[in-house]
């Protein structure tokens, strides 16, 4: 959309035909919704996205608490969402690839052959192909490192009762969380996290749904998730990633959506500016001066990760999440994009000694 509103002209390659499933929870924050205002014009439907005020947290069987009137979070299926987002681009004059397997590549040109023998060429290209990205390999032999990355599993089972909240659980799997989302046809419930300390992310899932009394026959499926392995650098010269295939996942939330809209459309920015400045090759720099910001807020997060994750430390964080409404609240603004890394960080790094000091003497009293 970006390219074209910048009069580019613009080929969508996809090797899926639109409606397909992609496993998402498909929660959709604030965040995403800021993202979408600015690049698809108009607001989020209620057909497609359903909103909720709020939501359940829980830990090793405990719940934390539940917040009402949290800030907005919106629920979508992605098979009708990225349909929709597909219908926005081609409207917009981009011409249409999908359903079209790529059978070569060569990101010096850059060209791309597709399997039905066509061959594409352009100024710019930007590979916005997933986490498994083709693109990533052509660039720099792997698509993502196996030591960092992280793996989701979901199922999509019956409806409950139109009653259930969203739900997360801390707990679900180690260095990640497990999520119930309930939507109109279904309730989606995942298990996800970094991959290594879950070798049996599969047992992760079937307890998870055990302790959530969901026993309904349904298909198993899951997916890698660049859960804080982002690339720093996002590409070589005219051969731009955005999205997973950049490495783009929030490493506390496990936020993708909004991160691949947001540097889908610096992407597409920065090849505008790039042709228009008749240097290609510089797309690269102009995107990565654009991501700037958020790459330094992914940073953080990983800095973080470890007081909400590390098996040391997250005893005091959930005790601190269940006791105040200040971190739950310092949680769900980040959630809804109404705080970033930088200020969480602050506020972190202010309440933190005191908090730790709380909780050693709490400790002590108790023994
Ligand atoms: C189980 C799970 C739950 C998640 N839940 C959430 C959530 O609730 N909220 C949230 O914000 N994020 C969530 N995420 C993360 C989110 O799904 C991703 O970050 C987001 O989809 C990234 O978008 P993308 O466009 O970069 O990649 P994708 O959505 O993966 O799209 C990549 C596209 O590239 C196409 N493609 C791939 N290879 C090729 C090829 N060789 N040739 C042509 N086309 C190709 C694919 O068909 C696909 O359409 C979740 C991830 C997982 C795995």
């Amino acid at each position: 959309m970006t390219a074209r509103r910048a009069g580019l002209s613009a080929a969508l390659i996809d090797k899926a035909a639109f409606p397909r499933d992609k496993l998402c929870g498909g929660l959709v924050t604030g965040r995403a919704r800021t993202q979408y205002r600015q690049i698809f014009g108009g607001d989020l439907s209620p057909d497609l996205f359903q909103p909720h005020d709020r939501i359940a947290f829980h830990a090793g069987g405990t719940r934390l608490g539940a917040v009402q009137n949290t800030p907005r979070l919106y629920l979508t299926m992605r098979r009708d969402m990225d349909a929709h987002l597909l219908d926005l681009a081609l409207g917009s004059g981009a011409s249409n690839f999908t359903g079209q397997r790529i059978a070569h590549l060569d990101v010096d040109s850059p060209r791309v052959t597709l399997a039905n023998g066509a061959v594409l060429t352009g100024q710019i290209l930007i590979g916005a192909d997933g986490v498994t990205s083709i693109v990533a390999r052509a660039l720099f032999g792997r698509a993502f490192d196996p030591e960092r990355i992280g793996f989701a599993l979901e199922v999509e089972a019956p409806s409950g009762p139109a009653t259930e909240t969203i739900r997360i659980d801390f707990d679900a799997a180690k260095w990640g969380y497990g999520w119930r989302f309930p939507k109109l046809r279904s309730t989606t419930i995942g298990v996800g996290g970094l991959q290594a300390p879950n070798p049996d992310m599969k047992g992760r899932l079937a307890q998870y749904r055990t302790d959530l009394g969901d026993g309904a026959e349904c298909a198993v499926k899951g997916h890698f998730l660049p859960f804080g392995d982002f690339k720093r650098v996002p590409g070589r010269g005219a051969v731009l990633l955005a999205g997973d295939a950049a490495g783009l996942v929030d490493p506390i939330t496990g936020e993708g959506i909004a991160l691949a809209w947001q540097s889908g459309a610096a992407a597409g920015d920065a090849a505008a500016r790039a042709i228009a400045a008749g240097k290609p090759q510089g797309a690269l720099r102009l995107y990565r001066r654009a991501l700037g910001p958020l790459h330094r807020g992914l940073r953080m997060a990983v800095w973080l990760r470890p007081l909400i994750f590390a098996p040391r430390l997250n005893p005091l964080f959930r005790r601190a999440f269940g006791r105040s409404s200040v971190v739950k609240g310092a949680y769900l603004r980040l959630l809804a994009g109404e705080v970033e890394y930088p200020g969480l960080c602050l506020l972190v790094l202010r309440r933190l000694p005191r908090a730790a000091l709380r909780d050693l003497r709490r400790r002590h009293a108790e023994r």
